[in-house]
């Protein structure tokens, strides 16, 4: 793909605050947490013990975004450790995708046909409750560089794979530099056509893309995808547009896959004003995902009939290219499956 020049001095004036200091600054208990948004412990049912089998993490460029005062803000309930995770519920397991039993070497997840996941960085810069890497043991070290040959050796040994997903946790938890090499390496396999990038941080800290990150997107080496994770259109702000700008202008193609979550999402309103927030910002609607069924998570799930119900109304409101792919991952199918 041709690329447009860079935009010299895309450095606005949120860049003023650097990601790494918002990401060591971030709340990481409730009390403050409540405290920013002006509520009360007895407002909301949060839960020591529930931060304590996952902790709290938020940065305060996504607290912003939330309503002050607000005990069932969309955003809050997205991070707020809350007592209902505590209960057990039939179906609901710690390895929902069964991946562990999928990773033909450490770091790699090779499931679906010509693409494979490299989990670049176990560490997010957001723990949202809902994630189905909760119980995940990844560890906030990034595997060094030498320890990715085998990866990329794997990779290398398969002409068919033509896609290679940074995925993770977030890959851009990752340094700039670090994630250069990984890329330069991943150029060096003349196979891989196109380079993904599954990242929340565009939403959660859109300080995250530097004229550093786009120095390594801006590559005619290959087509890049990057996919973002919104699930509400307060998550939006003149801060992200800035971001998607600025990595659009690099020829990068801006995508979004969010999850389906009851009482912050699940109605069709919400979706439909999703959509199109998305796509002001220049990204289109890729996946909405069905929750995955992790313990912890049972109280965020909105029953099949419901999603099929949201997904038929959401094709009658808004033009076609609006409109997600309602999917869930089934362990072992080939690809995730419509609803
Ligand atoms: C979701 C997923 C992908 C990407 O699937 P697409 O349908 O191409 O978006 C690739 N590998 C794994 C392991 C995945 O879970
Ligand atoms: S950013 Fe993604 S991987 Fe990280 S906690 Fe949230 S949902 Fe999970």
């Amino acid at each position: 793909m041709k690329k447009t020049p860079i935009i010299p001095n895309i450095a606005p004036i949120w860049q003023s605050q650097s990601w790494q200091n918002l990401l060591a600054n971030a709340y990481d208990n409730s009390d403050d947490l409540l405290a920013a948004l002006q509520l009360h412990k007895s407002d909301v049912d949060t839960s020591l013990q529930a931060a304590a089998d996952f902790p709290l993490r938020v940065p305060a460029s996504y607290v912003a975004k939330m309503r002050v005062g607000d005990p069932n803000d969309p955003l809050l309930r997205q991070v707020l450790p809350l007592g209902a995770e505590l209960d057990a519920v039939t179906g609901y397991s710690a390895d929902p995708l069964e991946e562990s039993a999928r990773n033909p070497l450490p770091g790699i997840v090779h499931k679906y046909h010509g693409r494979v996941l490299l989990i670049t960085s176990g560490a997010c810069t957001i723990n949202c409750r809902y994630c189905f890497r909760r119980h995940f043991p990844y560890q906030d070290n990034n595997p060094s560089l030498s320890e990715w040959q085998q990866s990329l050796a794997y990779i290398a040994a398969r002409p068919d794979v033509e896609e290679v997903i940074l995925s993770g946790g977030d890959p851009l938890a990752a340094s700039d530099k670090y994630l250069a090499r990984l890329v330069a390496q991943i150029a060096a396999i003349s196979h891989v056509k196109r380079l993904r990038i599954h990242s929340r941080l565009p939403v959660v800290i859109p300080q995250r893309i530097t004229p550093d990150t786009l120095a390594w997107m801006d590559t005619d080496r290959f087509d890049i995808a990057f996919v973002v994770h919104a699930n509400h259109a307060n998550e939006l702000d003149q801060h992200s547009a800035d971001a998607f700008r600025a990595l659009q202008q690099h020829g990068v193609t801006l995508l979004n896959q969010g999850v389906l979550l009851a009482g912050i999402n699940d109605d069709t309103d919400t979706l439909v004003q999703l959509s199109k927030a998305l796509f002001s910002q220049g990204v289109l609607p890729y996946y909405m995902h069905a929750l995955d069924k992790v313990a912890g998570a049972a109280h965020f799930d909105v029953p099949r009939a419901r999603a099929q119900q949201l997904a038929s109304e959401l094709l009658a409101a808004l033009p076609g290219y609006l409109v997600p792919k309602l999917v869930f991952t089934e362990p072992g199918a080939p690809h995730k499956m419509p609803l």
